[in-house]
């Protein structure tokens, strides 16, 4: 069983062609993007997979989640059992600094791995599922809003009830005409507004103040990752729920927002927390604290989204739905042998063993720009 011996350790780092540009807060995305994969083979030939989906200006760089993974983490996992998941990750987290997205790829691949060999999703080995379907956020990023526009029929069509807005780039008519639009023709749409830390100290109580009258159902990260007490003041201003992600990583992080005060929920993703459980963990501390969650994302393929379904499709806490829409609304193609189950606005978390679906290996090697597979 998962007594199995892990025998090799192999990367591909892709560059992925998307949809259209999109502008956050913190930086914009256009053309591609990179994300590296991870897969584990065990004695028996049985394979697992894993991805880490870096940004550059949030998480880091797929040259360095690509290295750590292959020059620090390898020796800690080639060799190893498969079962051995706790211990495995104590040591990647001791040979390596940060690198969390590489972290997530790892731990995701570990029991993907473990439950194709066990026979069971990856849900089970998190702890069991209190839910089968979770509901479809979907960011509005677009600098030509018409294009938003189209895109909210497309959703509406689908089903999906919940967009986010992503703000704080252009300036705050911008914001606010947009918010104004949503409101007037788009009210039966649960409406969120992100600004990925993009105000200045100097502008962020006037601008979160207008768009906290404007009946929005959060607003995240208006100020950088480390204003923990600018975050706390703006809270205390507003009579909606201000979410923080950038300024929560890992469980440590949550802690100390808890203690300061700067928040009444969290943006929960993998990449962040360095893997599925340290996500949990997350989720469990936010619940003991009386906030609420939800399940973000980063630049994914269908393959991280998976690993981050099955995970909330496990933590009871996660209760204000996902964002895992970039496999099917923003990538040009997603890398998955079979579509990820988007339904009625919701994802459905596959019940097969392991994360469910494999990524199709052809497809690896077409968008790989680098590999320690030969050719
Ligand atoms: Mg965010």
């Amino acid at each position: 069983m998962t007594g199995e011996t892990i025998v090799a350790l192999d990367l591909w780092h892709l560059k992925l062609p998307v949809a259209s540009r999109r502008d956050h807060g913190i930086g914009s995305v256009a053309g591609a993007v990179e994300v590296v994969i991870v897969r584990l083979t065990s004695e028996s030939g049985a394979v697992g997979y894993g991805e880490a989906s870096p940004w550059s200006v949030f998480t880091g760089t797929p040259e360095a989640a690509y290295a750590a993974l292959d020059r620090y983490i390898r020796p800690h996992v080639v060799g190893a059992r498969v079962g051995d998941i706790a211990a495995i990750m104590g040591n990647a987290n001791k040979a390596v600094a940060f690198c969390t997205d590489a972290k997530a790829a790892l731990e995701t691949a570990l029991l993907d791995l473990a439950g194709r060999i066990a026979g069971v999703p990856v849900s089970a080995l998190l702890g069991g599922r209190c839910r089968e379907t979770i509901p479809l956020s979907c960011s509005l990023a677009d600098p030509d809003f018409g294009a938003d526009l189209a895109l909210i029929e497309r959703l509406k069509a689908d089903g999906v009830g919940i967009v986010k807005l992503k703000a704080g780039v252009q300036d705050h008519q911008f914001d606010m005409m947009r918010l104004d639009r949503l409101a007037a023709d788009h009210d039966d749409l649960d409406v969120r507004v992100d600004y990925n830390q993009g105000l200045s100290p100097d502008e962020a109580a006037g601008r979160v103040y207008d768009v906290a009258m404007m009946d929005v159902t959060f607003i995240e990260q208006p100020v950088r990752f480390d204003q923990f007490t600018l975050m706390a003041r703006l809270r205390e201003t507003i009579d909606v729920p201000l979410i923080a992600d950038e300024s929560v990583f890992g469980p440590e992080d949550m802690m100390r927002a808890v203690a300061e005060g700067i928040c009444d929920g969290v943006s929960i993703k993998i990449m962040k927390s360095g893997g599925p459980r340290r996500a949990q963990a997350v989720a469990a501390i936010a619940a003991a604290s009386g906030l609420s969650a939800y399940g973000g994302d980063m630049f994914e393929t269908g393959l991280a989204h998976l690993a981050g379904a099955h995970t909330i499709a496990a933590s009871p806490a996660i209760t204000l739905g996902c964002e895992f829409y970039q496999a099917k609304y923003y990538l040009v193609d997603d890398i998955l042998t079979e579509p990820l189950p988007y339904e009625g606005g919701a994802i459905r978390v596959p019940d097969g063993p392991g994360l469910g679906i494999l990524p199709d290996e052809g497809k690896l090697a077409h968008y790989a720009v680098a590999t320690t597979v030969a050719a």
